[in-house]
């Protein structure tokens, strides 16, 4: 006799403004707690206008233009803000994660540059998003929203087409079935990156921007999830833009191929 569980896969993306400040990231617990009643995949992007920043330093950086310090320091003082305020315990193992995380930024760019712009780029670039999850999932952990933080540029592989990194599909959906749902099954609850993936040298790649959306597309349709949510600040997913056009339509229902193109 069969015996089926009732569980179900469903994958929710937190954008840039939905993770940026303390408090942002306070409402994601809540989110998380009312809504996270299956097996969830939470895909964030990189907090605030983060990514903007970095892309700030690897210019200054690359072209030599000076500031390179200024631009990191505002990145960092920006996270430790909101570190201060999510971890009032000055011990947690989260500031030196972070600090850590900084320390490797400051090292690549005291070098000069050793390859293509595009490549320094997703290397720099892609640590908003490592900083974002490594910060929200040790939140969420300490406020008993039990999960597990993985690095998916062990999930998503590209080829090396950086800054629009081409996903690899078979390969990744491999890795969905032997590396993350084993882990979803143990914890429930896993937290990643949107935006970034990795090559089969162990380079860091990223899908474009605003690729975050894709990410979430991609892992849904890899785990054959029931849903994918992308919580944000608009009534629903529009056709367009509306930052930047007018007369957007809402779309009230898509295939996960659609989302895909779409969000692509
Ligand atoms: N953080 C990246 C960006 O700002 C990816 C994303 O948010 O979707 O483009
Ligand atoms: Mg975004």
């Amino acid at each position: 006799m069969a015996i089926f569980t009732a569980s179900f896969m469903q994958v929710f993306k937190f954008g840039g403004a939905s993770v940026k400040d303390a408090n942002a990231v306070k409402n994601v617990a809540e989110v998380l707690k009312k809504f996270a009643t299956g097996e969830t995949i939470v895909v964030i992007s990189a907090m605030g206008k983060t990514t903007n920043g970095l892309e700030e330093l690897v210019n200054a950086y690359f072209n030599k233009t000076g500031g390179t310090e200024s631009v990191l320091r505002k990145i960092k003082e920006y996270h430790f803000t909101i570190i201060k305020e999510l971890f009032p315990v000055k011990n947690h193992s989260i500031y030196n994660d972070v600090e850590n995380t900084f320390v490797e930024i400051n090292w690549m760019i005291e070098e000069e540059p050793v390859s293509n712009y595009n490549q320094v780029y997703d290397q720099i670039v892609s640590v908003g998003e490592l900083l974002s999850t490594k910060i929200i999932s040790a939140y969420l952990n300490e406020t008993g929203i039990k999960n597990k933080w993985m690095d998916a540029r062990g999930i998503i592989q590209t080829d090396n087409t950086y800054r629009e990194g081409k996903v690899d599909y078979e390969l990744s959906e491999e890795l969905v079935k032997t590396q993350l749902l084993p882990a979803i099954k143990q914890n429930k609850i896993v937290v990643t990156q949107g935006f970034i993936g990795g090559t089969s040298e162990n380079f860091t790649t990223t899908l474009g921007r605003e690729g975050s959306d894709y990410t979430a597309a991609l892992l849904a349709y890899f785990t054959n999830a029931e849903s994918v949510t992308i919580w944000k600040d608009v009534p629903g997913v529009l056709n367009a833009d509306p930052k930047w056009f007018k007369n957007t339509k809402k779309i009230d229902e898509l295939t996960y191929h659609e989302a895909i193109e779409f969000t692509y």
